[in-house]
């Protein structure tokens, strides 16, 4: 799969984003809407999280939507695989405000094509020199879009998720879920309670302050979740991030789930019912690999970003193989007969069913899984593609993979290094079955990569 990610400026792996007011600000969001409505004029859905600088971005956003002769669909908060969900069933395009895991000062914006997926980079690099184009026309006033208010789409969302399962497969299970106080509050109690479950909320106001907790779902940030599961004999928690398109959670132990534990469990209830292939970045732990291996299926790999994993996804369908889910180890999981996006509403109640036709606890069924031990790093430096290209060159004889960065397998061991994009820094992963195992070569790769640097600091 070819890589552009190079070329672009503004855009990273999901959309624009900064800090608000001072890299994403209202003429940044109106360029944008300018930029867009001239790439895909026509019938184009907004929404956005609950961040306080929202109504700012959005009204300039629309300005620029509506200025160049779009339709403007504002479907107000709602999460971001709501608005993707939206846009396939009726829309011409999408744009969504919102900086999803970040903190609260950040905002930003993802572009949603027509059939619901992140705009990919191609598409992304037009949009950007469009964006520099100072002769976008301002339609006249018989040209100009028109704008509805639409609340109400969310719930088509919510009732398209709850449709997919049978009759009340929560009946008796108590959950709790922790939106973060964002736009979760509104869909997924909702979807949970039409499963039939008993839902107890925490954070469920929403909140552009997140007065309870940042919008990336830390073990630090879900005490109080976890207090909750236990104290209410709780199935498990679900917490989501600022624009819910990622779940994760906590056991009915109350004990955070590590997210590549959380994908290889929903993996191996997916390989029960269905055989073909399950798509995931480079930088997901071997434990979906044995997963699907011991189900005979297969995986198929792809760079980080889900943009990536959901463009394979429709890819391998388009020429003729069964693809049967995607995603990261992030809690970001895509379902692919629902949507070909991460959906955090859809993860949640996937769990439900996958709890209601086990004899097992969410606990118990998490701890069957092998075992594995990751590490993750990063290491500041502005010489980050220089130093893969050296590290390229020392491990040439050994089994690597060029997929994203280097990644270096050896046995059931993997190192991956990758250079953001966006910051001075490389990150290096290490995924391995043991603690030892994983220590030993991430020592390894860090001395290599402090030689190397030394070499080209000098
Ligand atoms: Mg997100």
């Amino acid at each position: 799969m070819a890589i552009i990610k190079v070329q672009k400026q503004l855009f990273g792996t999901n959309g624009v984003r900064g800090i608000a007011g001072k890299d994403m600000t209202p003429e940044l969001a109106l360029n944008i809407g300018k930029a867009l409505g001239t790439m895909r004029p026509g019938k184009i859905a907004v929404g956005r999280d609950t961040r306080t600088t929202g109504p700012v971005l959005i009204n300039a956003l629309k300005a620029g939507l509506l200025a160049t002769g779009c339709d403007v669909i504002d479907c107000g908060i709602l999460p971001t695989p709501a608005l993707q969900y939206i846009v396939k069933e009726h829309y011409d395009c999408g744009a969504m405000i919102t900086a999803s895991h970040n903190p609260p000062e950040y905002n930003g914006v993802k572009i949603i094509e027509p059939d619901g997926t992140e705009m990919g980079d191609e598409e992304i690099i037009l949009l950007e020199d469009l964006l520099s184009d100072k002769t976008v026309p301002f339609k006249s006033w018989d040209l100009v879009g028109t704008e509805v208010s639409a609340p109400h789409l969310v719930d088509e969302y919510i009732h398209a998720i709850a449709s997919r399962f049978p009759e009340k497969p929560g009946k008796g299970m108590t959950v709790v879920v922790d939106p973060g106080s964002g736009p979760a509050c509104h869909t997924t109690p909702a979807i949970l309670q039409a499963l039939g479950c008993r839902v107890i909320t925490i954070n469920g106001v929403m909140d552009g302050t997140f007065p309870g907790r940042l919008p990336e779902p830390s073990p630090e940030g879900l005490k109080g979740l976890a207090a909750l599961v236990l104290a209410n004999n709780a199935a498990f928690g679900v917490a989501h991030d600022g624009d819910a398109d990622r779940a994760v959670f906590v056991d009915n132990n109350g004990v955070f789930v590590e997210e590549n534990q959380e994908f290889a469990l929903f993996a191996q209830y997916i390989c029960q019912n269905a055989t073909g292939t399950i798509v995931t970045p480079v930088s997901t732990s071997l434990l979906i690999e044995m997963i699907a291996e011991t189900a005979g299926c297969t995986v198929t790999y792809t760079p980080v970003g889900s943009i990536y994993v959901a463009r394979k996804m429709r890819e391998l369908i388009e020429t003729g193989n069964t693809v049967i889910f995607g995603g990261e180890g992030n809690g970001g999981l895509i379902f692919p007969d629902h949507q070909f996006c991460r959906d955090g509403g859809m993860t949640a109640a996937t769990l439900v069913l996958l709890l209601a036709t086990s004899d097992k606890s969410f606990s118990s069924l998490l701890s069957a899984l092998p075992q594995r031990r990751m590490i993750k790093e990063k290491i500041k430096t502005p010489y980050g593609l220089q130093l893969i290209e050296q590290l390229n060159k020392k491990y040439a004889q050994e089994s690597v993979d060029h997929t994203d960065g280097l990644k270096l397998k050896r046995n059931r061991t993997w190192a991956l290094i990758r250079a953001s994009g966006t910051e001075p820094l490389v990150r290096v992963m290490v995924d391995a079955e043991d603690s030892k195992t994983g220590l030993a070569l991430f020592e390894e790769i860090e001395n290599s990569v402090s030689e190397i640097l030394k070499k080209i600091s000098h």
